[in-house]
């Protein structure tokens, strides 16, 4: 008899937490109140953030009714990152996602990215399973959303990686930081403060999280995050096609009921007509021309995913000349073409260079070899053929002689 009651005693908390507990996702959207994160004229990243995030909100309470979800702020105020951390934490939450909105010194950088903590990096890290599971859970989130948003036009992923950022260091549960495109480059911008872009952001978001919620049920996340890291965010893995079909007839009509103009929260534009983008490319390079070295803005609040990526090399007054220069060559034609025609697929800024009877056409240049590197990946997803070609003082000379002049 004795027994049996201390079986009964140790089975008991089996069947009180019989019922399995809600999970709980915390939605952060970036800034609030005084604190406006990035900006491109009048449009604030904290307002971009929020309109996302609630968009996101809408569509997971309509379609994951389930799933219990708190937003850090669901209004215009300010909360420190720590006060963010708290709230997820306190809710012994399932998982964190913070958004926001980049921006770099160098106009040319854009594109998506998803950060998550490296634990496994810092020194104190007690290496057990749960922590090893988070960082894996927040890993496969990062590459979640970085497959979904390349799967609805925007190619440039600059892709998932371990960054050392307050919010996902300070979690204790999955939690992944997703910056949704530069304020700073002009084509981001267009879509980032159009109606369409921002619906899409959030759809996107919303089906990296359907996915995250499938895969971790299924519990096939190792497979998962193997396929995504092996495919650079492409691909999920064997079950990614049920998942997309789902995805589908899941999004598919709850959207165009949900989403009415009323709900987006700031008043966002309508998707800009293309001379207005081209003004408004016009206008930006006059500004920066025009400030360029007038203004260093200091932040009211330091913030530490704040600071940017990529961070263009010192540039001195007068240029040095033996500075190499790399572009990416998409091809080559036996005539120059217009910088809207549609064999450039929209890639802008191209420039022309003329070798014997053909014209090279070149995207973007830059002095970071790395970047143009990386940015290859991503173009020959659109020109195969692509490959990264150097200038100096306007002249071509390998990449391998190029890099030998880089310091
Ligand atoms: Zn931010």
């Amino acid at each position: 008899m004795k027994k049996l009651i201390f079986l009964l005693f140790l089975l008991f908390p089996l069947f009180v937490s019989a019922k399995p507990r809600p999970l709980v996702w915390v939605l952060d959207a970036g800034h609030g109140g005084y604190d406006q994160g990035t900006s491109m004229r009048e449009t604030l990243e904290k307002d971009l953030t929020l309109s996302i995030v609630k968009e996101i909100s809408t569509l997971l309470k309509k379609n994951k009714p389930g799933i219990k979800l708190i937003l850090t702020r669901s209004d215009d105020r300010y909360l420190s990152l720590e006060e963010r951390c708290n709230i997820a934490n306190n809710a012994n939450a399932d998982l964190f996602l913070s958004v926001h909105i980049n921006s770099a010194p160098n106009p040319l950088v854009s594109g998506t990215e998803s950060f998550y903590a490296d634990l496994r990096r810092s020194n104190n890290a007690v290496r057990n399973s749960t922590i090893v599971r988070t960082i894996d859970r927040s890993e496969l989130l990062a590459w979640l959303l970085q497959k979904n948003y390349g799967e609805t036009g925007r190619p440039n992923g600059r892709g998932a990686r371990p960054k050392q950022l307050y919010v996902c260091q300070n979690t204790n549960m999955p939690a992944v930081l997703t910056e949704v495109g530069f304020l700073s480059n002009i084509q981001d911008a267009a879509y980032l403060t159009s109606k369409s872009g921002i619906r899409q952001i959030a759809i996107d978001i919303y089906n990296a999280l359907i996915e995250y919620y499938t895969i971790t049920k299924d519990k096939t996340e190792k497979k998962s995050l193997l396929a995504l890291r092996r495919s650079n965010g492409k691909n999920s893995g064997i079950k990614a096609n049920k998942i997309k079909k789902e995805k589908l007839a899941e999004v598919e009509q709850p959207l165009m009921a949900t989403v009415s103009p009323t709900q987006t929260f700031v008043p966002v534009r309508d998707d800009p007509t293309p001379e207005e983008v081209e003004r408004m490319v016009a206008e930006e390079l006059a500004a920066k021309a025009a400030t360029e070295k007038a203004e260093i803005e200091v932040p009211v609040i330091p913030e530490k995913e704040e600071v940017p990526e990529v961070v263009e090399p010192e540039t001195s007054s007068v240029p040095t000349p033996a500075v190499p220069v790399f572009s990416i060559q998409l091809f080559a034609v036996s005539k120059e073409i217009k910088v809207d025609d549609v064999r450039l697929k929209g890639y802008k800024p191209v420039n022309f260079k003329r070798s014997g009877n053909l014209v090279k056409v070149l995207y973007g240049s830059e002095t970071d070899y790395k970047l143009v590197k990386s940015t290859l990946i991503t173009v020959r997803q659109d020109f195969p053929d692509a490959f990264v070609v150097a200038y100096l003082n306007d002249e071509p000379i390998s990449v391998a002689d190029a890099l030998k002049l880089v310091p």
